[in-house]
This record gives structure tokens, C-alpha cells and sequence, in this order.
């Protein structure tokens, strides 16, 4: 089992398999931004199949898939098939921005990926155009369909809140959600990188109330996927909405993840600037006793917490670089 100086399990890994995206969101990656990692750099599948079966070696249970837009990388179905194939990872799951679902749904399934997490900041269409960049309200909407129709259970919608762009559409994608049996997670946005800081961040904690009394919300019990949502359910127990407040009510005390981006860098906090570098290990002959070595001297780097709120400039890295 992987334990931090502070106590925390570290049973989940998030894996960056691309920081390329095919949408520019406002709050993400910078229009115009150049500086990707080089193919090169980019971890192989067999370096990646080695090093995570490393961790789930040391215990790592749960992988997510992210990015940039992980449907990006080409063949992301075989990785998949061959991550499920780990011993010790019984969970799989992927977030995406849905653009390329509808092409890759059954084969993700397929390859034992069960859960997906999309991106969804708004049902309008202009609205969507100027968050994204792209006119892609077509393309995701028939993606996020397609993912419903191939059994991903459960599908959880990602809203990142932005105040005066979509606050005004919280209660029309909870509408929305509830229709169609998904998990809608609003997010606080976070000031990673100037596109994040230059964002206007929203307070979910008021949302939160007016929700809970609006649709007649009950606290739920039962966590959904260990992640740091807080979930209020509906009475009948089909939807949810979960509040993913790292501002406004952070909870690095529960934190039970690393990033590893696509170059190989293991990030232990979204905030904070202690990473490890995997790909010299990797590329250098390095062992299995000296990439588990290499883990838990990685883990002993997590940080005790973010400090979005104290020091909001801190972090020069979008989320895309370290991995969404
Ligand atoms: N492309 C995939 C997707 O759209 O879900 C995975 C990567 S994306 C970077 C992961 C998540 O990070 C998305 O839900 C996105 O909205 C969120 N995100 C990006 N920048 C953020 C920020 N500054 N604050 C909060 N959430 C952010």
C-alpha cells in the first residue's frame, strides 16, 4: 500500500496519455499555444503498461484516462485493454470532452473502460462556441448519446461554474441530467495557468443551497467513485449532483491521487510544483525494485495541500500540461 507523510492512501492514478485537445476552453489551454510535449517524450504503451503495473504492484486500485483529450491519442482503446489487463486495477475509467465518442464508445467499452466523466459547461449551442473555441455542440452532444447507448455507468457530466458565462444554465443541465440519468458534478474553477486565474470563479457553496431546496435534494451517503465530490441526491435515488469546491471548501485532506502526464512527470498535487520524472527510470534500464523505489520516494513529495486560495498565482501550468 502507498501511504504520503500525511497519512493519505494513494490508491488512484490519473493518467495523462496526451496534453494535446482538439477545443480551446476558455480556462484550459491558451489560444494559440505552441509548446506540447514532443511525440518523443511521450510515454509508449509499454512504458506506461510497465510503470502502472509498478504502482498497482504498490497498490494503485483505480486509472483514469485524461489528457488533453485522451480520444487524441491513437489507439487509446489497446492502451485501455492492456491497462484493464493489470493485476491489482479493477477500476477504468475515462474523462473526456465527447468530440470523438461516438467513434470510439464500443471500443472503450470494450476494452474494459466502464465509467466516463464529460466535459459539459452548457447546452448552448453559442455558448458552447465561446467557452470551446469550436462550434462542437453537435459533435458532443452525439458523443455524450452515443456513450449513453453504449452502457457506461455511471456517466458523470463535468460543469466547470464560471460566473456571468453559465451560471444562469446550472438548473437546465440538472434538468438535463436528471432526464437522462447522469451524475452532474459542477466544478469551481481553479487558477491553474492565466487561463485559469483570468476566469470569473463562482462560489458553489450558495448553488449547493439553492439546489438542495429547489429539487428537493437529500445528502447521499454513499460516495461515487472515492473522488472529491460531495453528492446531494434526488429522492428517488436516480440522479445526483456532486460540488467539487477546491476553493471554496478544499479537501486535500482525502486526497488519494497522482497525476502522471504524458512525458513521464508524476505530479502529486494539481497545485503545487513537486512532480518526479518517470521517463529517464523508463528509458534508462531502471528495474522493477527500482521503479517501486522510485514510487514511493515519488509519494513521499505529495504535498499536504493546494494553496489556490492563498497564493493564486502560484501555478504556472494549465490543466491540460498536468493532466485534467
Ligand atoms: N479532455 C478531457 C475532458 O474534457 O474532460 C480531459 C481533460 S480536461 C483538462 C479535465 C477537466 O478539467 C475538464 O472537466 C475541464 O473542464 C477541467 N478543467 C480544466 N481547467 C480547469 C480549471 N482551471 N479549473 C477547473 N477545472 C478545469
Amino acid at each position: 500500500m502507498l501511504q504520503d507523510r500525511f497519512g493519505r492512501t494513494i490508491e488512484y492514478l490519473r493518467l495523462s496519455v496526451t496534453d494535446r485537445c482538439d477545443l480551446r476552453c476558455t480556462y484550459c489551454i491558451p489560444t494559440g499555444f505552441k509548446g506540447f510535449e514532443e511525440p518523443a517524450d511521450w510515454l509508449s504503451f509499454d512504458e506506461i503498461e510497465r510503470l502502472l503495473g509498478a504502482f498497482a504492484r504498490l497498490g494503485t486500485r483505480r486509472v483514469r484516462l485524461t489528457g488533453g483529450e485522451p480520444l487524441l491519442r491513437r489507439h487509446v482503446s489497446d492502451l485501455a485493454a492492456r491497462i484493464s489487463a493489470i493485476d491489482g486495477i479493477d477500476d477504468l475509467s475515462m474523462s473526456t470532452n465527447a468530440t470523438q465518442l461516438r467513434r470510439h464508445a464500443g471500443a472503450l467499452r470494450a476494452a474494459g473502460v466502464s465509467r466516463i466523466n464529460v466535459s459539459l459547461d452548457t447546452l448552448d449551442r453559442a455558448c458552447m462556441q465561446a467557452i470551446t473555441g469550436r462550434d462542437s455542440h453537435t459533435q458532443i452532444m452525439d458523443g455524450i448519446m452515443a456513450g449513453k447507448e453504449a452502457g457506461f455507468e455511471p456517466i458523470k457530466i463535468n460543469m466547470v461554474a464560471m460566473r456571468g458565462v453559465n451560471e444562469g444554465e446550472i438548473d437546465r443541465m440538472a434538468e438535463f441530467c436528471i432526464e437522462h440519468g447522469f451524475v452532474l458534478r459542477l466544478i469551481e474553477v481553479m487558477p491553474m495557468g492565466a487561463t485559469g486565474r483570468n476566469t470569473s470563479y463562482l462560489d458553489l457553496q450558495p448553488i449547493r443551497a439553492r439546489l438542495q431546496e429547489r429539487y428537493d435534494l437529500v445528502p447521499q451517503a454513499v460516495e461515487l467513485g472515492g473522488g472529491p465530490a460531495r453528492y446531494l441526491a434526488t429522492r428517488d435515488g436516480r440522479t445526483s449532483i456532486g460540488f467539487i469546491t477546491p476553493m471554496s471548501q478544499h479537501f486535500c485532506a482525502t486526497c488519494n491521487r497522482v497525476r502522471l502526464a504524458v512525458d513521464g512527470t508524476l505530479y502529486l498535487c494539481l497545485g503545487q510544483e513537486q512532480k518526479f520524472e518517470f521517463r529517464p527510470l523508463l528509458r534508462g534500464g531502471a528495474s522493477d525494485a527500482e521503479l517501486e523505489a522510485a514510487i514511493r520516494a515519488a509519494i513521499e513529495l505529495k504535498p499536504q495541500k493546494h494553496e489556490f486560495t492563498e497564493r493564486p498565482e502560484k501555478i504556472i501550468r494549465f490543466m491540460a500540461q498536468t493532466g485534467g
